[in-house]
């Protein structure tokens, strides 16, 4: 007996000449396109077999092959809408290029660049020579190095300069950043050995003084970027660290995490210790991110005396940890920026985004709640809120920043869960990443420069 018409699966060749198989073979090759055409029929057969269900046609099974290559084509790493509260999120990839070290970038993508090349001699250059002066000039240091992020700025200064020695550090101050970086375990991979000083609460200089022997190497300080210690405490203040540290003939290490290089008091936020700062209060060198405050690309400096520097420099780590030149143009063009304060707000989204008023924020959560209403449908309650953002990785951890923002709300009591909307503000096109909080989706604007890159994400 003769299949019954609507029980016969289509031929690949059938869905491939439908108007939708054309476009997939078009669009991500001819193989790509019979492939998935196989796999969608093979899927198929079974529930056609136990006669569960009528077979589709070639353009149905065409629509569903051109919308999986599409699922598989989709890049990985993609753009989100950051609406957490949190300005500064490792996860979400922490500081937004200014436009102008975005270009920077782009520029040495496409074409060679003079990167380890001396355009005046013709001869070898140093590609951290692209960055040196700027952070000469704008740290007071005597010299400086760039590598990939702050974990190997630390880790460069702890082998290069206590390689089988010891490093004394207050107990209080060691710290783990989180995604695996313990200041003990920097240490061991670096062949130093950990001497903690004094009590989690409280150290004091005689802390320091009585721990340093022959095999010290260098007194170190770490900023307590994550968290704070109250109540009954005591901290050596770097200040005095270093004049130990100069006693003993040792270097002095100071490990800012974040540092800036503006005086964030300047824009209205809270004073975070600068660069210049440490190294006038006496460090000999100093370590910060290039992605945190600071508000560039990845990367980590070690900053200060010269021939410190110079040892690190010579190190075989330091070659291991070298910055290409697509994320060294960026950085550089990022530090130009601070030579003009000014203008820093405006140009430096990381800036921007900290001191956006509260009072702008509202008005584009109210200019913003009727659309999003309607994009979220009966079943949801969408209010204008006031929230806290948090400046995020690990600078000033007890600040928060008044904000608003919108929160969704099931309209019923027992109806959807916020995780669901959740999930559907994640499955956008571009996902729109808010935080649950007291059983509602809360979207905080902070991070958000214009009403339409909301209005697009939602269409
Ligand atoms: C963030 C931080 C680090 C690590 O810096 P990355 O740039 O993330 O590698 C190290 N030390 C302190 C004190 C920090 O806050």
């Amino acid at each position: 007996m003769d299949t019954p018409p609507a029980r016969r699966i289509p031929s690949v060749h059938e869905v491939l000449r439908s108007p939708a198989g054309a476009l997939a073979a078009a669009r991500f090759g001819h193989r790509a396109a019979v492939a998935g055409i196989r796999r969608a029929l093979a899927a198929l057969r079974p529930a056609l077999r136990a006669g569960e269900a009528p077979a589709p046609s070639a353009g149905e099974v065409a629509a569903g092959v051109l919308a999986a290559l599409e699922r598989e084509e989709a890049p990985s790493l993609r753009p989100v809408l950051n609406l957490t509260g949190v300005v500064l999120h490792t996860n979400l990839g922490r500081a937004l290029l200014p436009e102008a070290a975005v270009e920077a970038a782009m520029r040495v993508m496409r074409a060679p660049a003079a990167l380890e090349f001396d355009l005046a001699t013709g001869g070898r250059g140093e590609r951290d020579d692209h960055v040196r002066g700027l952070i000469r000039e704008l740290t007071g240091a005597e010299d400086a190095l760039v590598v990939n992020n702050n974990a190997a700025a630390v880790l460069l200064a702890l082998a290069g300069l206590a390689a089988g020695r010891e490093v004394v550090v207050s107990r209080g101050e060691l710290i783990e950043i989180g995604g695996a970086f313990r200041m003990p375990a920097i240490m061991q991979a670096a062949g130093t050995r950990l001497v903690e000083v004094g009590t989690t609460n409280r150290t004091h200089p005689a802390d320091y003084r009585g721990a340093i022997g022959p095999a010290t190497a260098l007194l170190m300080k770490v900023h307590t970027s994550n968290y704070v210690i109250r109540g009954f405490t005591a901290a050596v203040p770097p200040r005095e660290v270093a004049a130990i540290a100069r006693a003993a003939g040792l270097p002095f290490l100071d490990d800012l995490g974040s540092g800036t290089l503006a005086d964030l008091a300047a824009f209205g936020l809270r004073h975070e210790r600068t660069v210049r700062e440490a190294l006038a209060e006496g460090a000999d060198l100093v370590t910060f991110s290039g992605d945190k405050l600071l508000g560039g690309p990845q990367a980590g400096f070690v900053a200060g005396r010269r021939a410190l520097v110079a040892r690190l420099a010579r190190h075989p780590l330091k070659r291991a940890m070298r910055l290409d030149k697509i994320r060294l143009a960026a950085l550089e063009a990022t530090l130009r920026l601070y030579r003009d304060p000014d203008r820093l707000a405006e140009r430096l989204p990381t800036l921007r985004h900290l001191t956006r008023p509260a009072a702008e924020i509202r008005a584009r959560a109210e200019r913003l709640a009727p659309p999003l209403a309607a994009w979220a449908g009966g079943g949801w309650r969408v209010e204008v809120v006031a929230c806290e953002s948090m400046i995020g990785s690990g600078a000033l951890p007890l600040e928060t920043l008044p904000s608003a923002g919108l929160a969704l709300r099931p309209a019923a009591e027992g109806g959807a869960a916020a995780e669901a909307m959740a999930a559907r503000l994640r499955a956008l096109p571009v996902p729109v990443i808010g935080r649950i909080a007291e059983g509602a989706v809360r979207l905080d604007l902070r991070c958000l420069d214009e009403d339409a890159a909301l209005l697009a994400a939602l269409s």
